[in-house]
């Protein structure tokens, strides 16, 4: 089982990912905890790719697209979730060469779909409770919203995650991600024209539900 899954930061991307993950037991391959790992072992690609990402800028695809493909191709579990990867139209079309070339099957593709708007609240409205930062608790989102100030899981007290309340930087992370043309949205679609054709699902998500309500919309979706 081998599937893409494509949200904007702050959709929950990673919540349904672990979920699909868990499902299938597959290998979740997360191009930025790649770099972060890199980043982590003070290898060579690390530092050059430091760079670009504390910019919030994409690093470049000359050292991206091969080390992705390459983490995927010694990739040994039962299939695989790639989460980050592609993020642009050229991506995109590399990763479908490779699967080609390799003969690689795709199962599934998943977009949540989410108004830049609420994405961005959401980002800016999360708060970190002190005693266990699994607590949610969000200012925008009615269903974990905090209690005055305090968790509303044990009342502690919350703070905010600093790269959360750059707007700077949410903004430009978004400018990429809802990029029609060239950016990730571009390499999304750029599947979803396929999917029909190639043999795979294309499964949309309004990313505006409740988390459990995604859950169980996704799961109804998936074989
Ligand atoms: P993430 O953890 O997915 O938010 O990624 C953290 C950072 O890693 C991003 O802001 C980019 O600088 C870099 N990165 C992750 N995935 C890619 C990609 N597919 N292409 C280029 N840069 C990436």
């Amino acid at each position: 089982m081998n599937i893409l899954i494509f949200g904007p930061n702050g959709s929950g991307k990673g919540t349904q990912g672990a979920l699909v993950k868990k499902k299938y037991n597959l290998d979740h391959i997360e191009s930025g905890a790649i770099f972060r790992k890199h980043i982590g072992g003070g290898t060579e690609l690390g530092l050059k790719a430091k760079e670009y990402i504390d910019k919030g800028e994409l690093v470049p695809d000359d050292i991206t697209i091969p080390m992705v493909l390459e983490v995927l191709q010694s990739s040994d579990a039962e299939g695989w979730l790639l989460d980050g990867f592609p993020r642009s139209i050229v991506q995109a079309e590399k990763l479908w060469e490779a699967l080609q070339k390799d003969g690689v099957k795709l199962d599934y593709v998943i977009e949540i779909l989410l108004p830049r708007e609420v994405a961005k609240n959401r980002i800016m409205g999360r708060r970190l409770c002190a005693n266990d930062p699994n607590h949610p608790n969000n200012k925008f989102i009615d269903a974990i919203k905090p209690d005055g100030d305090k968790c509303r899981v044990c009342g502690g007290d919350l703070t905010e995650r600093a790269d959360d309340q750059d707007e700077g930087a949410i903004n430009k992370r978004h400018d990429i991600y809802y990029d029609d043309k060239t950016g990730t949205l571009a390499g999304a679609y750029f599947y979803k024209d396929l999917a029909a054709k190639e043999g795979f699902k294309y499964i949309e998500l309004n990313g505006e539900g409740t988390i459990d309500s995604i859950k169980e919309t996704l799961i109804s979706q998936l074989d």
